[in-house]
């Protein structure tokens, strides 16, 4: 442990000098208040944000958190959560932002978003609280400023840290309900199994977000706050906010149904994001869905890798085989199929569905194109005629958003209708079509079970390397994971919220690797990989420290691995 005045001192030496004279910093060095840990520096002033490790260390005390404060793994995650937010805001407040070439003179940690997550950005253990960031050592062209650099390390991170983490900064009352919020709507999901419900939204929820690109509430007065028909209502005992009423969507087959633009794909994707406790404020705080609910689409143009279909498609031109179906290319309804067997394959309890990003065909296929289109020429079974039985046979509840298909009244327990974002339960009435006009379609299911064929993934076929031989592993979009030599196309995953999840997927399939034997199936390793997580925490993952990591779940994690391009698996027998 250096002084302080030594990093001075080094500073001053190297000003002007080649970027490279920097790496003369590493090392760890006694702060006023704090530690800081310079571990890896960027060989130039662009290199990504990853490349640098910087850390600050902080004395339990100084937070003064009373002990026994964190007494479960939510309030943990939740305490953690709460200070990389801290810490975030106030490198926005303090950081005078880029000073030079490149990442020169930024100050910041990847952004949190609406979820309460556990985070690799910050650390705590009972001796002190960690907070790993990133600091854009500044240049001009490639020869150092010192100048800034003293700024950077002398007044603004002391300020930094000192804002975000020192005892008398933090808001405890609001510490305290960032930890309260999480665990109800973490009690709230162990609940839903036992009361027979798939999801939960709560009376006065704001599901409308700002906009299509923001994932932060609509603004209270412009937004319809959420209200349960009478038929669903649930009342939930909260541990710390009591009891609360909402809409409980049971188990079995949910149709959402309504005019356009009344609020149906809002609501689906409310529960679709209920997978996740969010942040006081957000609006959907206590709406949660089962843990392991997944959003399914289509998406033409994805890779699939010798995944059983057959359950929906058959008998493709060309004599293609559906019962280990592989492309390069699939369609809209082949790559929804592909989707739906996979979460299957990985343990998905509850599919959802929306109108707006379905494969129609995929859907329903109505009388008039029955008559003029034959089974036999039709490789599809519909979702239509397959949903009972998935929840007969498996267990797998849906939720689905269609707006135009009522012969899906047949086949649903419960419809809600969605009238100016106001739900209705319409079960009855819809029921009463159902009776008064049967069907004109015909069932076209052949009643064979669902086909599930696990895979186990081939050792080789997952690999980190690219074109050069180096480890190549990042991501700066949230949907898209640079992986070895390929890309990761990740659009159809729509329940990964923030770019660190992503990079974290990334690492995780470097990890996974040590499970993938040529003879465990697919669902066993993810098994493996989410016990040492839980177990370990996110730092697992990788060999190097790093602040960009979020927790995953391991449905997303499959669906990467899903997606990989040179993924090869063979067929459990
Ligand atoms: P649908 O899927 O039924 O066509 P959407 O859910 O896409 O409709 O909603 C249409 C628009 O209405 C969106 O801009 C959405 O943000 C907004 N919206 C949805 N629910 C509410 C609400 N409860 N209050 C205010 N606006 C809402
Ligand atoms: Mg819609």
């Amino acid at each position: 442990m250096q002084n302080i005045y030594v990093l001075k001192s080094k500073l001053k030496s190297i000003d002007n000098k080649d970027y490279g004279a920097y790496q003369s910093l590493k090392g760890e060095y006694d702060c006023p208040g704090f530690m800081l840990f310079i571990d890896q520096i960027p060989k130039d002033p662009y290199a990504p944000p990853h490349t640098g490790i910087y850390r600050v260390q902080v004395e339990y005390d100084y937070v003064n958190a009373p002990p026994g404060i964190i007494d479960s793994k939510t309030k943990e995650v939740a305490f953690r959560d709460f200070l990389a937010r801290n810490f975030f805001k106030a490198t926005a407040k303090i950081s005078k932002g880029r000073r030079g070439t490149g990442y020169s003179g930024i100050i910041t940690l990847d952004e949190p978003g609406q979820a309460i997550l556990e985070r690799s950005s910050v650390i705590i253990n009972s001796k002190f609280i960690e907070v790993r960031f990133f600091l854009g050592l500044p240049a001009s062209g490639r020869r150092i400023n010192s100048e800034v650099a003293e700024k950077m390390f002398f007044v603004e991170l002391p300020e930094i840290v000192k804002l975000a983490l020192f005892k008398e900064n933090i808001n405890m009352d609001s510490l305290k309900q960032h930890m309260k919020t999480a665990e109800d709507a973490e009690f709230l999901r162990s609940q839903l199994g036992s009361l027979g419900l798939v999801s939960f939204i709560a009376d006065g929820a704001i599901l409308p977000r700002e906009s299509g690109t923001s994932d932060k509430p609509l603004d209270q007065k412009l937004a319809v706050s959420f209200h349960s028909p009478e038929s669903l209502q649930v009342e939930i005992e909260f541990p710390h906010t009591g009891k609360i009423r909402g809409m409980g969507i049971p188990k079995g087959i949910t149709l959402i149904a309504g005019g356009g633009y009344h609020g149906k794909s809002t609501l689906l994707d409310a529960i679709e994001l209920g997978i996740y406790n969010h942040i006081p404020g957000d609006g959907r705080e206590k709406c949660v869905s089962d843990p392991q609910t997944i959003k399914v689409r289509s998406y033409s143009g994805r890779y699939v890798e010798k995944v059983d279909i057959s359950t929906f498609i058959k008998n493709l031109p060309l004599e293609k085989d559906t019962t280990a179906f592989s492309t390069e290319n699939a369609s809209g309804s082949t790559s929804q199929a592909a989707s739906i067997l996979e979460a299957i394959e990985v343990g998905a309890k509850v599919l959802l569905m929306d109108e707006d990003t379905c494969a129609t065909n995929f859907m329903i296929r109505d009388q008039k194109m029955q008559k003029l289109v034959h089974k036999e020429d039709e490789p599809i079974t519909t979702f239509i005629d397959k949903a009972k039985q998935l929840f007969s046979e498996r267990d797998i509840s849906s939720i689905l958003v269609l707006g135009g298909a009522g012969d899906y009244f047949d086949v649903s327990d419960k419809v809600i209708q969605m009238i100016k974002y106001v739900p209705e339960d319409v079960t009855e009435k819809a029921q009463e079509i159902s009776r008064l006009s049967p069907a004109k379609r015909a069932s076209e299911d052949e009643e064979y079970s669902i086909n599930l064929k696990e895979r186990i993934p081939v050792p080789e076929s997952i690999d980190p390397y690219n074109y050069y031989g180096k480890k190549s592993i990042y991501a700066s979009e949230v949907y898209r994971l640079n992986f070895g030599k390929t890309i990761i196309d990740l659009t159809d995953v729509e329940q990964l919220v923030e770019l660190s999840q992503t990079k974290a997927i990334g690492q995780a399939l470097v990890y996974l690797k040590k499970y993938i034997d040529g003879k465990t199936p697919l669902k066993e390793i993810i098994d493996l990989l989410m016990i040492d997580l839980e177990k370990e925490g996110l730092d697992i993952i990788s060999e190097k420290i790093s602040g960009h990591f979020a927790k995953f779940r391991g449905l997303e994690l499959a669906f990467a691995i899903n997606r990989l391009r040179s993924l090869r698996t063979v067929q459990k027998k």
